[in-house]
């Protein structure tokens, strides 16, 4: 048996701010990155929802402008170079440049890697690889433009630390990402672009719910073992991360004020991997 989640409010005492930024997070219209969002829009930025239904980023972006932000709703999927840069092109009209980017749009595909499709490895990294290049690439452009400089948060992973069985190509651009996150830090420095990853352990998503029953049946194992005995194992506790404790970290990032933080990865995963 697993132990209670630790409730959102543990956070609730921040003072970090974001006030008159604009910030835009992939993958935001559900779990890890809507959370962000609102948190981000709790500490003053105006948000950007980019999603890949338009539907669904309006329906956060709605929720959100409740809070008395601007917000704005993109459909983008972050695979298409030209989505992408009409979406930020979209968003300079509307807002103005872009100050925090989280690239955080993710997807997971599990198999054993002698059955791993070639089509699903290519999926996978296009979405984790090709998005974080894409979209950096152009909140970079727009932080030189504007003169104001910003931070670019990647999604990374405790995979982006270790392996775990059956996740050949999540494994591998999770890793990938922190080499990204890095080149950026160093390019990004003479125009005050910080660069940095957020390493999760598990979070109970719909990513992560997807997987529990796929898991059981590839390891021939129950549910309930899946989450005990793989997924929270290793833990100190036997908890779950929260969507919370990852925005707030986020947060952190995006409103600390120097490059004396860049070019990192931080791991927000009860334990499960020590640095
Ligand atoms: P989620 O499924 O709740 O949300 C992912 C979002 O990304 C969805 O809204 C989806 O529509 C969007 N998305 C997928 N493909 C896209 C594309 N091509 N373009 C634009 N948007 C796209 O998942 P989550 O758990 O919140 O995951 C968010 C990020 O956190 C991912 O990068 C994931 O790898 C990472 N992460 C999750 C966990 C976890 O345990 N949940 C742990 C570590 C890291």
């Amino acid at each position: 048996m697993t132990t209670p989640n630790t409730t959102p409010d543990v956070h609730a005492s921040t003072t970090l701010s974001l006030k008159g930024k604009t910030a835009l997070v992939t993958g935001s219209a559900s779990g890890i990155g809507k959370r962000i969002a609102e948190v981000f829009a709790d500490a003053g930025a105006n948000l950007v929802i980019a999603d890949l239904k338009l539907a669904d980023a309006q329906a956060t972006a709605d929720e959100i402008a409740k809070k008395g932000v601007k917000t704005l709703a993109v459909q983008m999927d972050v695979t298409d170079e030209a989505a992408v840069d009409a979406g930020f092109a979209q968003v300079q009209k509307e807002l103005g440049a872009v100050d925090v980017l989280v690239s955080n749009a993710g997807i997971q595909i599990v198999a054993p890697i002698e059955e791993f499709r070639f089509s699903d490895w290519k999926k996978l990294l296009a979405v984790h690889l090709d998005g974080g290049f894409l979209t950096s690439r152009a909140a970079v452009r727009q932080m030189i433009a504007s003169g104001r400089g910003g931070c670019v948060l990647f999604m990374g992973s405790v995979h982006s630390k270790e392996a775990s069985k059956l996740k050949s190509p999540y494994v591998t651009a999770k890793h990938g990402l922190e080499g990204l996150a890095k080149v950026i830090a160093k390019e990004g420095a003479a125009h005050n672009i910080r660069s940095n990853v957020i390493c999760p352990g598990f979070v109970r998503t719909p990513l992560v719910e997807k997987q529990i029953p796929e898991q059981a049946q590839e390891l021939g194992i129950s549910e309930a073992d899946v989450v005990k005995n793989v997924m929270l194992k290793d833990t100190v506790d036997g908890q779950f991360t929260t969507v919370d404790d990852v925005a707030q970290v986020a947060l952190t990032f995006a409103a600390f004020p120097s490059n004396a933080l860049t070019g990192q990865s931080l791991v927000v995963s009860h334990g499960w991997f020590m640095q």
